[in-house]
């Protein structure tokens, strides 16, 4: 993100990184993040809705929300007379996603390398959101967290070298314009890197301190901590956009704070379900965990709480049948029918 001050821009991005919801599953409660995170819809991140599909690589699909033109538009008006010509201006905006492309990327990719699921990155104004879904394991979510910033820290060397080549060659006299773009791709990019890192859940810096303190406190209590220390944080930064009168960095605040939110209802449902009693029928056959007994499951079409297991996989209210049903310890969906166990002598070894 660019925070406003740096190179007089006013737009600022945001990484966020969100739980892809597959088909007709169901929603659980408090958004039960499949990734650790949340689920888009309801906490105003883009969807495929309103987006535009712009091109399938390495079996990522990239989709650009309408509304991104439109504050496109905005940015570069913001930014003319920086540049002898406006196409320079549209050069810097289309450098900045860029950047925040290799940097959802990243996220997505590595992902995939710790055995999760990434098939989707969407980009939207306040910068770009890699829908992924790694194994609910801390070491997996830390890695898939910390490529994105990675991504930042490469392009470092990459851009100095770049300016070095170009100065060296005498292109900074020669192609001024050419020579101004790429520093500021350079501060772009400089700026997405620190204001990612911070400590402010779900910002990525936020998101990795929880992926580091799952290892000691757990899944729930890791979640519960980093969300009081992101209220702290958003309050600061919300703050600093009434005092420097931005209304993008207060979007952005408004925007952390909902997800903050989110996410401490996340973990209070996490430790609400871990303290549950559970249906020792039930497995999952990914984690082999009981699922717990409770309305910890969204009914996706009547939105009513219900407990999937005692219901067979149909929502009491609206009789909407469920084809996969999420786990809430692993976040696997799998058939109901996968969740009983095979063979008698396995349930009796779980017993
Ligand atoms: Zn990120
Ligand atoms: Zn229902
Ligand atoms: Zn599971």
């Amino acid at each position: 993100m660019n925070m406003g001050g740096a190179h007089g821009r006013d737009f600022g991005l945001v990484c966020r990184d969100a739980s892809g919801h597959n088909g007709v599953q169901l929603k659980r409660t408090g958004r039960w993040p499949s990734g650790g995170l949340y689920c888009g819809k309801a906490c105003m991140t883009p969807t495929n809705q309103g987006s535009i599909r712009l091109l399938r690589l390495a079996g990522i699909d990239l989709y650009l929300h309408w509304s991104w033109f439109l504050v496109a538009y905005y940015g570069i008006s913001q930014r003319a007379g920086t540049y002898a010509s406006p196409v320079w201006n549209v050069l810097e905006y289309l450098a900045l996603f860029g950047i925040v492309l290799l940097h959802e990327f990243g996220h997505a990719l590595a992902c995939r390398q710790v055995g999760g699921q990434a098939d989707r990155i969407v980009l939207w104004p306040l910068g770009g959101v890699a829908y992924v879904n790694p194994p609910q394991r801390p070491g997996a979510m830390l890695w898939s967290i910390a490529a994105g910033p990675l991504v930042n820290v490469v392009l470092f060397p990459t851009l100095l070298g770049i300016a070095y080549l170009m100065s060296v060659a005498g292109l900074a006299e020669t192609m001024p314009n050419a020579s101004e773009l790429l520093q500021a791709v350079f501060y772009i990019n400089f700026a997405l890197l620190i204001f990612n890192l911070l400590p402010i859940y779900p910002l990525d810096g936020g998101q990795i301190l929880r992926s580091l303190l799952w290892f000691v406190l757990g899944r729930a209590w890791s979640l519960m901590v980093v969300t009081v220390i992101g209220f702290v944080g958003v309050a600061g930064l919300i703050l600093l956009a009434a005092l420097a009168q931005s209304v993008w960095m207060g979007l952005i605040g408004m925007f952390i704070l909902l997800n903050c939110w989110r996410g401490l209802r996340q973990a209070v449902e996490m430790i609400r379900a871990a303290r549950a009693p559970r249906h020792e029928e039930f497995a999952c056959p990914h984690c082999r965990m009981h699922p717990p007994c409770g309305a910890f499951w969204i009914c996706g079409n009547c939105q009513q709480p219900f407990d999937m297991f005692a219901e067979r996989a149909v929502c009491p209210n609206c009789a909407a049948a469920y084809v996969t049903t999420g786990c809430l310890d692993c976040g696997a969906p799998s058939p109901i029918q996968a969740w009983l166990p095979a063979e008698p002598d396995e349930q009796i070894e779980t017993v």
